[in-house]
């Protein structure tokens, strides 16, 4: 589940949490209340009822004898003017007449013509199909129960915890009467009404807190998990190779502070890196740098003979591998130990150097050729036979003979003798050089500045 989602489900979860509490709370108050007052109200009326019902006969047992107390609570409505309380809801009502509801407001009245005490049902006539609202328990002066609203039974005694509400009722100075309420509430119809109505803004109330959770809850998320979104994006982006990222930094909250970490943490990485490349790149130059010192002579800048050796054993093996020609030649300056007597070390070195660049010059990418020591040049002319390798050679010759040496020194005269040798059959490339080195003595042997081959 997204932080977005939870956030969301947290603030609906406490809305409606706070307004079923709070709602719940103010219903349960509510009802208590009103139900207090109407007990009350309806105690009163009773009371007052019952009190001019007793003074009007005398006693209990006279006014029960002469009339009902419906009967008489009807007739003193009409008297006074006042309207009896509306029923409660009298699906099927037993019998016509005057509504039991017409005794006190919302009270319970004692049995309607139904003979004299004792010798008839005393409890109170029950009302089509519903409970009256309330039942009142009337005793008499003794505390016998005259009407039990259904918790005592007639002429049972009052017990005390009864008696302490109870109100008297006097003719005279004369107590005929207790009156006790007691009861359970049943609502009439338009108390209902009131009460689905409050149940109903309750609903009404929970759905709007819930909307505006919602509401609020979608606002906020979304507030929070673009911003999260962003540093998302960002730590992703990161992950595949963009180091320096930088997320919008907005408000002062916590969110923002690791955003502003975050692009502290990914500006220092990115730099760090880009120092780590760039010596990286030092170090990849300086071996490369390194193993080309390796490969290479120092004086004439042509690869060394170690260099000569792995390469010419590779060139071998792919000439007998592929059946292709491969000629090794060896060159040595002639007279060379004369050349440093009679002029200088420095003027051999410069010829060493000007030799090795006539060679190089003069040779195809494929060709190879390195400084062998001394005064000494090897060349592998590969897919080459050996004519056309004598020929090169002798071409060599004819320039190291022909440069112009009396620029280095007046007089100043440098040639090369050399060796060719092109069978594969001698089984190495080590031996081919011997071949070709035993070529280059007979060319020494037999006049120097010249190409002997084989
Ligand atoms: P040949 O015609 O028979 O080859 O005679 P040569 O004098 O060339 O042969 P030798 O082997 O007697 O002499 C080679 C000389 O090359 C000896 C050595 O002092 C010199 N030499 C070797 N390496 C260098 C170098 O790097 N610089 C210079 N200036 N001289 C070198
Ligand atoms: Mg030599
Ligand atoms: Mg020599």
């Amino acid at each position: 589940m997204s932080l977005r989602t939870k956030f969301m489900l947290a603030l609906l979860l406490t809305g409606l949490a706070a307004v079923a509490m709070v709602g719940g709370l103010a219903y349960v108050g509510m009802s208590k209340k009103v139900d207090l007052i109407r007990r009350q109200h309806a105690a009163d009326n009773f009371y007052e009822g019952m009190s001019g019902y007793l003074q009007k006969y005398g006693s209990w047992q006279a006014a029960t004898r002469a009339e009902p107390f419906d009967d008489f609570m009807h007739s003193y409505h009409e008297a006074q003017g006042t309207r009896p309380p509306p029923p409660p809801e009298q699906e099927g009502e037993e019998r016509p007449g005057p509504p039991q509801g017409e005794g006190p407001p919302q009270g319970e009245g004692p049995p309607r013509g139904e003979g004299p005490p004792g010798g008839g049902d005393r409890r109170p006539p029950r009302r089509g199909g519903g409970e009256p609202p309330y039942h009142f328990i009337v005793a008499d002066q003794d505390f016998h129960v005259l009407l039990g609203a259904g918790v005592y039974r007639p002429d049972e005694l009052l017990p005390e915890s009864a008696r302490k509400d109870a109100r008297a009722v006097k003719v005279g100075e004369r107590v005929v009467a207790y009156i006790s309420p007691e009861g359970v509430f049943t609502p009439s119809k338009q108390e209902q009404q009131y009460m689905d109505a409050m149940r109903e803004a309750l609903l009404a109330g929970v759905t709007g807190a819930a909307a505006l959770a919602l509401v609020l809850g979608v606002l906020l998320s979304r507030g929070l998990s673009r911003k999260l979104s962003h540093l998302t994006g960002a730590v992703r982006a990161m992950h595949s190779g963009s180091l320096l990222q930088r997320v919008p930094v907005e408000g002062r909250d916590e969110v923002a502070t690791l955003a502003s970490a975050f692009n502290d943490m990914s500006e220092q990485l990115a730099r760090s890196h880009e120092e780590l490349k760039e010596t990286h790149q030092t170090i990849l130059a300086q071996a490369e740098q390194m193993r080309e010192l390796s490969v290479r002579d120092a004086l004439t800048k042509l690869h060394n003979r170690r260099h000569f050796d792995e390469q010419a054993t590779t060139l071998f093996s792919h000439a007998v591998r592929h059946k292709r020609p491969l000629s090794m030649v060896i060159g040595d300056i002639d007279f060379f130990k004369r050349i440093n007597d009679q002029f200088s070390h420095a003027t051999g070195d410069a010829v060493l150097r000007q030799v090795g660049e006539i060679l190089r010059s003069h040779m195809r990418l494929s060709d190879l050729v390195a400084r062998y020591g001394g005064e000494e040049f090897v060349i592998a002319f590969p897919e080459t036979e050996l004519p056309q390798a004598a020929a090169l050679c002798d071409k060599l010759r004819n320039m190291i003979e022909g440069f112009p040496w009396h620029e280095v020194h007046p007089d100043l005269k440098v040639t090369m003798s050399m060796g060719v040798y092109a069978d594969l059959a001698a089984g190495t490339a080590e031996a081919m050089l011997q071949k070709a080195d035993a070529l280059l003595y007979r060319a020494k042997q037999t006049g120097r500045n010249r190409v002997c081959f084989s």
